[in-house]
């Protein structure tokens, strides 16, 4: 509907926690899918060397692939290395040659910014740009961070992850006070969820009591099909569309929506 069609803002996310086997990977891939299938258009990052959302998302780790080092170190634009995933939205793909661009940087002018930088080109193509960072606080890792508007927090409901949270909240800190002080927290989220153990309900519920509206109503369940669809290199909503792990990431993409929605009628209603 062109009428009521409105220019809407990229929402730059970096899906990050710096522990590892909490959910990053397979929210960054499972989210953009069904943000895709919700008619938004999506570029998904994959800043980890092991390249796990690039293979997850039926790319393949050839070596000629331009990648996102490539662009990091300046030899490739966003618009020469991007590709186009059969599943609705776009890829700046990663391989094992991503591990060499953090020696590379430390060498480089905007070191923390080259991502940010190559970015800025591509302003207005997308409504969500979606990062998949490594389990670690390194230089793609902070070139994530700096490029991005929000922090996207996948974590486990077991007992260390509040100590975790705690490490990282100290991180969103220092990255505020050195690099970019817009970056905010967009969210977190109860990933592999068994309701079953009430450890787990502790922790959640914990975790709702500290960080209140940041916590995600949607709930991701332990789901043997999430788990299944890499190895077919398919996002879960196009590997088994009825599953309780596609339905979940579905009805995160919805609650993302509205919530933006929500903010977007906010803004829109104050006087500036
Ligand atoms: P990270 O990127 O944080 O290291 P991954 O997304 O790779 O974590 O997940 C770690 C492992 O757990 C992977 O094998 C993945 O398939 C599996 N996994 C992730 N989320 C779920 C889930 N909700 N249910 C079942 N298995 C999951
Ligand atoms: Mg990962």
């Amino acid at each position: 509907d062109v009428a009521t069609t409105t220019v809407k803002p990229t929402r730059i996310l970096a899906v990050t926690n710096q522990k590892g086997g909490v959910g990053k990977t397979t929210t960054a891939v499972n989210l953009s899918a069904c943000l895709a299938a919700l008619d938004q258009r999506v570029l998904m990052i994959d800043l980890d060397p092991q390249g796990n959302a690039t293979t997850g998302c039926g790319v393949f780790k050839r070596e000629a692939l331009p990648t996102v080092y490539q662009i990091l170190i300046g030899r490739s634009t966003l618009a020469q290395s991007r590709i186009r995933t059969d599943f609705g939205f776009d890829i700046l793909p990663a391989n094992r040659e991503l591990a060499g661009a953090e020696v590379e940087l430390i060498e480089m002018e905007r070191r923390e910014y080259r991502l940010r930088d190559a970015l800025a080109s591509a302003a207005g193509e997308y409504d969500f740009v979606l990062m998949d960072c490594p389990p670690a606080l390194n230089l793609l890792t902070v070139n994530g961070l700096a490029a991005a508007q929000a922090v996207m927090i996948p974590m486990q409901c077991e007992y260390y992850a509040l100590e975790g949270l705690t490490d990282l909240v100290a991180t969103l800190k220092r990255v505020r006070a050195n690099l970019n002080p817009r970056l905010e927290i967009e969210g977190l989220l109860r990933t592999m969820y068994d309701p079953r153990s009430t450890l787990t309900q502790q922790v959640s519920s914990e975790l709702e009591s500290h960080f209140g509206e940041k916590v995600y109503r949607s709930i991701i369940p332990r789901n043997v099909r999430l788990a299944e669809a890499p190895s077919y290199g398919k996002p879960v909503y196009a590997f088994d569309r009825n599953s309780r792990g596609a339905q979940a990431y579905l009805a995160l993409a919805q609650e993302m929506l509205e919530r933006s929605a929500a903010a977007n009628a906010t803004t829109q209603g104050t006087p500036s």
